[in-house]
C-alpha cells in the first residue's frame, strides 16, 4: 500500500482515523466560531471515522479504545478545533457511562448504533432550579406501568440540536429528594424537543458547541434507566465524572498546545526570526512558563487516568482531590498559556480576529473553561476535602 492509499475505515488504526478528519475540523474552525454554527462536517466526519465509538467495546463493533486514547484524541482535535474537541468528548463522556452502566437492553440495542457513528449523544445535567450541581435534580420521572415520562427543562445543551440521542438527570420521582437522581438514555425520536421562545446562541466562545436552551419531554422504557432507579450518584463517581474531567482537561489542553504549535511555527519560520528575538531572555522565560504549564497539566491528567484505573474508592479523599483538582488547573493553566503566548507574539498575530494564528478564537474559547462546571464549586468542594485527608496523601 503506498503512503496516498489509506486503509480502509474498518480497519484503520486510532491514529490514521484521528489524521484523516484533522483536515476536516482545520478547515471549518474558523467559519463555526464566526457564525456559531454547529460543525456539522466535522461531526460527519467523526461519525465516518468510527471514532464516535471510540470507548465503545469491540464486542459490540466499538474500537474498545481505552482512557488513553480518549485523551490523545481529545487533545489532537482540540488543537484544531476546541468546539468540535468538545462536541465529541462530552459524547464520548456520555458514551463511558452507557457503556459501563445500562442495563442488557439498553446496551444490545445503543451500544452498535454508537459504534456506527449513527447516535450522537448530548449531555443534560443543568438545570434551571439548580444551575451545574450535578448530584441534584428537580424535574421528576413519572412512572405509569414499565413506561417512564419526562419533562425536563435544559438550560445549556452542547449541540442539542443536533444530537440523535440525549443522556438526562431526573429526579427519580416526584416524592423523591433531589439528590435521588436517575440518569435517563432517550433517542430523539422519543423526545418532543423543543428550542425556548426567541432562542439565540451567540456566546463569547465555544461558538460552535450551539449550546442552547431545549424543552425536553417524552415517554420511554424503564430500561432506558441507566444504573438503576436512583443510580446515578454511583454512575458520577465511578464514570462520568472521571470521565469527563479528563476529556475535559484533555480538550483544553490540547488546544493550548494546538497554540503553541502555531506559535513555534511561526517565530522560528524564516519571516518570524526577522521580527522575534529568540536569544531574548523574556521571549524564553515566557516559552519555559508555556511548556510547563502543557507537561504539568499533561502529568496530571496521566495521574488520573491511573487514578481512575485503579482506584477500589472512587471517594478517597485524595483521588477525589486530583480529580477535581486536574478540572480546575487544566481550565486555569491552559487559558494562561493562551494568553501568555498572545504576549509573545503581540497585536499582530495574537488579538486580531483575522490573524492566521488562531490565538484570538482559542483565547476566547478557553476563557469558557473556569466556568463549564464552575471552578468556584469545585475548590469549595476540595477545601473541605484537605482538612478531611490529614496525612496529605499525594500520588509519590
Ligand atoms: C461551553 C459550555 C457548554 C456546556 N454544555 C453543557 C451541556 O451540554 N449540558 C449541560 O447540562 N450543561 C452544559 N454546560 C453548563 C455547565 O456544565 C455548568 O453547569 C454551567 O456553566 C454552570 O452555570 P452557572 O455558572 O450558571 O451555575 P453554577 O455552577 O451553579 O454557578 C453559579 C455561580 O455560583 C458560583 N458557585 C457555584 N457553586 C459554588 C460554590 N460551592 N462555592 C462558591 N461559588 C459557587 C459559581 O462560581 C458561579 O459564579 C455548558 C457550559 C459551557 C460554558
Amino acid at each position: 500500500m503506498t503512503a496516498t492509499q489509506a486503509p480502509p475505515v474498518a480497519r484503520q488504526g486510532i491514529g490514521d482515523r484521528v489524521a484523516a478528519v484533522l483536515p476536516v475540523l482545520r478547515e471549518h474552525a474558523r467559519r463555526v466560531d464566526a457564525d456559531a454554527t454547529f460543525p456539522t462536517a466535522p461531526l460527519d466526519a467523526l461519525r465516518h471515522s468510527g471514532l464516535m465509538g471510540l470507548l465503545v467495546p469491540t464486542a459490540h463493533g466499538g474500537l474498545g479504545g481505552g482512557l488513553d486514547d480518549l485523551v490523545r484524541v481529545a487533545a489532537e482535535l482540540s488543537g484544531e478545533c476546541l468546539s468540535t474537541g468538545m462536541i465529541w468528548a462530552m459524547h464520548c463522556q456520555q458514551v463511558a457511562a452507557l457503556a459501563v452502566h445500562a442495563g442488557p437492553e439498553l446496551r444490545a440495542d445503543l451500544l452498535p448504533r454508537l459504534a456506527a457513528g449513527q447516535v450522537y449523544v448530548a449531555s443534560v445535567t443543568s438545570e434551571k432550579v439548580k444551575g451545574g450541581h450535578l448530584l441534584s435534580a428537580h424535574a421528576p420521572l413519572r412512572r405509569e406501568g414499565d413506561r417512564v415520562h419526562l419533562e425536563r427543562d435544559a438550560p445549556i445543551v452542547t449541540g442539542g440540536s443536533n444530537a440523535d440521542g440525549f443522556l438526562i438527570t431526573m429526579k427519580d420521582s416526584d416524592t423523591a429528594q433531589p439528590a435521588d437522581v436517575s440518569l435517563v438514555y432517550a433517542d430523539r425520536a422519543q423526545l418532543t424537543v423543543r428550542h425556548a421562545e426567541g432562542f439565540s446562541w451567540d456566546p463569547m466562545g465555544m461558538r460552535g458547541t450551539h449550546s442552547g436552551p431545549l424543552q425536553l419531554s417524552g415517554v420511554v422504557p424503564e430500561s432506558a434507566i441507566v444504573g438503576g432507579a436512583g443510580g446515578f450518584r454511583e454512575v458520577a463517581l465511578r464514570t462520568f465524572v472521571p470521565v469527563g474531567h479528563i476529556a475535559w482537561a484533555s480538550c483544553w489542553l490540547g488546544a493550548a498546545r494546538g497554540a503553541l504549535r502555531a506559535v513555534l511555527e511561526l517565530v522560528r519560520s524564516p519571516a518570524g526570526r526577522k521580527q522575534f528575538d529568540l536569544d531574548s531572555d523574556l521571549l524564553r522565560a515566557r516559552l519555559a512558563r508555556v511548556r510547563l504549564d502543557l507537561d504539568t497539566t499533561a502529568a496530571l491528567i496521566a495521574q488520573v487516568v491511573r487514578d481512575t484505573g485503579l482506584a477500589p474508592d472512587p471517594e478517597a479523599p485524595d483521588v477525589q482531590l486530583r480529580l477535581n483538582g486536574l478540572k480546575v488547573h487544566a481550565a486555569e493553566r491552559s487559558f494562561a498559556v493562551v494568553d501568555a503566548l498572545v504576549e509573545v507574539v503581540g497585536l499582530r498575530h495574537g488579538y486580531l480576529r483575522d490573524a492566521p494564528l488562531p490565538l484570538e478564537r482559542m483565547f476566547r474559547d478557553l476563557r469558557s473553561a473556569s466556568l463549564n462546571y464552575a471552578n468556584d464549586r469545585l475548590l469549595g468542594a476540595n477545601g473541605a476535602l484537605v482538612l478531611v485527608d490529614r496525612g496529605v496523601g499525594l500520588a509519590l
